[in-house]
């Protein structure tokens, strides 16, 4: 008889979309003139850039022609590619980051779910609270969790984040805990809360990951949002960083690549994991050779238009979408202060957490009911989201606008 993995039998179901799917539609089926607006979308919204349309077209035109024509690439990304991200995403900004540390994809979700193959059944493993659930989801799949119970997993190691630690928590709060986490996933600037983490707070859990011996799996899949000259864009910003993380990027929020499916994951050389009698094995090659098994590469034509993203145009074309999505975010939040709440993030992430003051589900269904606008209750990021909405800025300005004028009479 065939056995299941069991394991999928304790993933939640994705409450959370579905239920706000739920509400939606029958609040629209009660009042078919409604007018909804979604403020709730985790989707990007303005078309590509000119730049980047362009190397599509191109690209096309390559593959049209014997001389130009192109199969099968390298797994892990052509150079052209891994070159310009190493170049203007690092080496540029004084990182020491090489073009052969740098593996292309199809996405930092996949990126971010197939990373956990690399580690040990039993490794202990450590995640925000609330979370972008890929790196939980991924985890129990592969069995490295008990039952949820009251919204958290049995065996996995939740770290607040809340207003207390300004949604940014430290490494001390692990003296608490039994056993220290071998992985510990960062998301900065983060979904949801929308905050992001100083070099000094990241520079403490590289730190303390090397002494450790553990690793960071950084998620930077919102570096470009970032204004704030002082913030970091990479974990390689700190200090021995390269012995002790691995970081995930994405095209995808980033230059609206969302639908044309490209990001990267950086492996340095010399990255170790142990085995059980304390040899450091490199992951760089285990990755290679894990990508090289099981994926084909990114198509040509996504690397192409990925390529453009790094020219001069393509630069001053994406800053300017992701600038256009920042100041819905900043005219958001502006409204939401006015009104008296205390909202984080927005300022270099498209996200807005807003403390609601009460139950995130009766919030959300105000906000439907009496303004037909849609938001992400937080609970459903975690239990540490209750009493929490995320809104964000990926919209049409004439939908922020309108929605700020529903907010100023709901509210
Ligand atoms: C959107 C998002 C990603 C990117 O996923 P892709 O597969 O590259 O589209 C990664 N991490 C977080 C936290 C995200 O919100």
């Amino acid at each position: 008889m065939l056995h299941v993995n069991e394991n999928y039998t304790k993933i939640q179901a994705s409450y959370l979309f579905t239920e706000i799917a739920h509400r939606v539609s029958a609040h629209q089926a009660a009042n078919p003139d409604a007018k909804i607006i979604r403020l709730g979308i985790g989707d990007v919204t303005e078309p590509l850039a000119p730049a980047v349309i362009k190397a599509l077209h191109k690209a096309v035109d390559d593959e049209a022609t014997r001389e130009n024509f192109h199969g099968y690439g390298p797994e892990q990304g052509y150079a052209f590619l891994r070159e310009k991200a190493a170049q203007i995403d690092f080496q540029d900004r004084g990182i020491d980051i090489a073009a052969d540390e740098i593996f292309i994809s199809d996405g930092a979700k996949c990126d971010c779910g197939n990373v956990q193959e690399l580690f040990a059944d039993d490794v202990t493993i450590a995640v925000g609270d609330p979370v972008y659930p890929v790196y939980v989801d991924t985890n129990v799949m592969a069995g490295r969790t008990g039952l949820n119970v009251d919204g958290r997993y049995e065996g996995l190691q939740y770290l607040t984040c809340d207003a207390s630690n300004g949604f940014v928590p430290s490494p001390e709060v692990l003296k608490d805990f039994a056993k220290k986490p071998d992985l510990v996933y960062l998301c900065y600037p983060n979904n949801p809360t929308g905050a992001v983490a100083t070099l000094e707070q990241l520079q403490a859990w590289v730190d303390w990951a090397k002494t450790e011996k553990s690793l960071i799996l950084f998620d930077a899949a919102y570096e470009a949002f970032i204004r704030d000259p002082k913030i970091p864009h990479s974990i390689y910003e700190c200090k021995g960083a390269r012995d002790c993380a691995i970081e995930f990027r994405s095209y995808s929020k980033t230059a609206g690549f969302t639908g044309i499916r490209c990001g990267y994951t950086v492996v340095p050389k010399g990255l170790l994991a142990y085995t059980t009698d304390g040899k450091g094995l490199e992951l760089r090659p285990m990755w290679t050779r894990r990508q090289t098994t099981k994926f084909n590469g990114a198509s040509y034509l996504t690397q192409r238009g990925a390529e453009a993203i790094y020219t001069p145009e393509g630069r001053a074309e994406t800053k300017a979408i992701i600038d256009f999505y920042l100041e819905n975010a900043s005219l958001v939040k502006a409204a939401l202060r006015n009104l008296g709440y205390t909202v984080t993030g927005g300022d270099n992430s498209p996200y807005l957490w807003v403390n609601v003051k009460g139950d995130s589900w009766e919030f959300f269904d105000k906000l439907l009911k009496g303004a037909n606008i849609v938001t992400t209750p937080g609970a459903g990021f975690g239990r540490a989201g209750e009493g929490y909405i995320r809104i964000s800025a990926f919209n049409s300005r004439e939908n922020v606008l309108e929605a700020i004028d529903r907010f100023s009479k709901v509210l």
